[in-house]
């Protein structure tokens, strides 16, 4: 291709991309297509000859993108949104385009420093401790896991990194039973063994119990094993459940534990002062990760986390030898010394994405009021069906509405159906949401709490309304009765 035709073609996709984003809500929200529909459409071996870029975006048009599902669509109400905006896909254009290598100060200067202002800004705007260390990881998976390997460093004094886990067993993690899997993913990447990861049952709200917390501390230390990584979630996955952040907190003090909270997803909500009392404590925390690549409008990935000794991240997995540490950490010696980061130290990839700039973007483009205000319209918008839910006998809910997720299920018409048996209200629901997204005007997804069928829906798309939920929740009530 030629810098001409990239030019032309950059124009036209350009030109598709705002169409695509302006008509996204009028696509089947979730992709109606069989398991290997896409795969059997193309060819078994890539072209010899280089093709032309019409026909292959022809082919995007024609072969991919009904196996798209539409996470930008406003009728996107799964998992939690990832969502994007136009800042951010601006930005990232320009990060492909320039094709950097953030591993170290020294291969992307900008990069680098650029990373280290917007994680000031996030931690003064999000009021975060102010002696903590920011650093963009891909997602909030990894880094949790790094967590688990500096609390597992840091214990050992480094020594699990230089000759391995001889003389060290029965390390001990908890979290709640409401917790995400990436905890049991990084528990097992981080050779701990997943029956090491002790589930402490959770109260009424689904935050967990901090009694019961001790009360596993207690039993594993008589036991002789060492309780080594507390994970606290602020706003669990099935329910938006917050633990209590300050109590476990306390106790990880006491006992001496390394202290990671969890807030991918609900992290966010931390740019509202008036939300601030979620975060209260969170100074007692050791690692704290949140996922702006969820609901703060910036595309996946980019995944913030913070630390409180950035000292023990970079032991953990820093790669070069001591003897070469100061010729890249410092570019001066002395008193007028500048040491730089070398983010390769702060994570598990050598390389990395410019994923500063596509934050930096977002952060000037909506500026604090206008993301403050998105995520309280979100909030808002929940609050509503809420309330729609309580009223309609035919409904209940089934979690405390904490922020913008509302996990509910149909109960069948109260004036004609006889009760109706936990059996049956599990089936009836999940019949109910394979229709509704079966249909392709709107998704949802589903969770268990207690044992219930839940139907759970987010309201935190990037370009959600009023209007998108009052007929969202119209249908929903046309299909249950179904
Ligand atoms: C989404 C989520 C994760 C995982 O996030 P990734 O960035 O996809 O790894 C972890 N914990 C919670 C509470 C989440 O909501």
């Amino acid at each position: 291709m030629t810098n001409k035709e990239f030019r032309e073609m950059g124009h036209l996709f350009v030109d598709w991309m705002a169409d695509y984003l302006e008509n996204v809500a009028e696509y089947p929200v979730k992709a109606q297509v069989k398991p290997r529909e896409i795969f059997n459409q193309f060819e078994d071996n890539m072209p010899t000859n280089g093709e032309d870029m019409n026909v292959i975006f022809k082919d995007f048009q024609e072969k991919i993108l009904k196996g798209v599902t539409h996470w930008q669509s406003p009728n996107f109400y799964a998992y939690f949104p990832a969502n994007s905006s136009y800042a951010s896909v601006l930005a990232e254009m320009l990060t492909a385009t320039l094709g950097a290598q953030g591993m170290l100060w020294e291969t992307a200067p900008a990069a680098t420093e650029l990373e280290e202002k917007v994680m000031e800004w996030l931690k003064n705007a999000m009021n975060l401790p102010k002696n903590w260390h920011g650093v963009i990881q891909d997602t909030a998976s990894s880094a949790t896991l790094c967590a688990l390997l500096s609390a597992r460093e840091k214990y050992t004094n480094f020594a699990i990194n230089n000759t391995g886990f001889e003389g060290f067993t029965d390390f001990r993690v908890y979290a709640s039973s409401q917790t995400h899997s990436s905890i049991e993913k990084g528990v097992k990447i981080a050779g701990f063994g997943k029956e090491n990861l002790v589930y402490i049952p959770v109260k009424e709200n689904f935050s967990i119990d901090e009694n019961a917390l001790i009360n596993a501390i207690e039993k594993d230390l008589k036991a002789g094993k060492k309780p080594l990584c507390v994970v606290a979630t602020v706003g669990t996955t099935s329910s938006t459940a917050i633990d209590n952040i300050r109590k476990i907190g306390e106790i990880c003090q006491k006992y001496g534990i390394w202290y990671h909270v969890d807030a991918a997803y609900a992290g966010s909500v931390a740019i509202l002062p008036e939300f601030s009392f979620m975060f209260d404590g969170l100074e007692l925390a050791d690692s704290y990760v949140f996922n702006p690549h969820k609901w703060l409008m910036v595309n996946f990935d980019c995944s913030a986390y913070f630390v409180k000794d950035k000292g023990t991240l970079i032991r953990t997995f820093e790669i070069l030898p001591e003897y070469l540490k100061t010729a890249t950490d410092s570019l001066a010696s002395g008193a007028d010394a500048v040491v730089v980061n070398n983010y390769r130290d702060w994570g598990i990839p050598l390389g990395r994405r410019f994923r500063a700039l596509k934050l930096w973007f977002v952060l000037r483009n909506y500026g604090l009021n206008g993301l403050q205000t998105k995520i309280r319209n979100d909030i808002n918008l929940a609050k509503w069906l809420e309330n729609e839910i309580s009223q309609n006998t035919d409904f209940e809910l089934l979690a405390p509405v904490n922020l913008n997720l509302v996990c509910f299920r149909y109960l069948g018409n109260n004036n004609l159906d006889k009760k109706l048996s936990e059996e049956a209200l599990n089936e009836i629901n999940a019949k109910i949401l394979q229709n509704l997204n079966k249909e392709g005007k709107i998704y949802l997804t589903h969770t268990k709490l207690n044992g219930k069928y839940t139907l759970r829906m987010v309201l935190g798309q990037t370009n959600l309304t009023h209007a998108h939920v009052t007929q969202a929740w119209e249908l929903i009530k046309t299909e249950s009765r179904k």
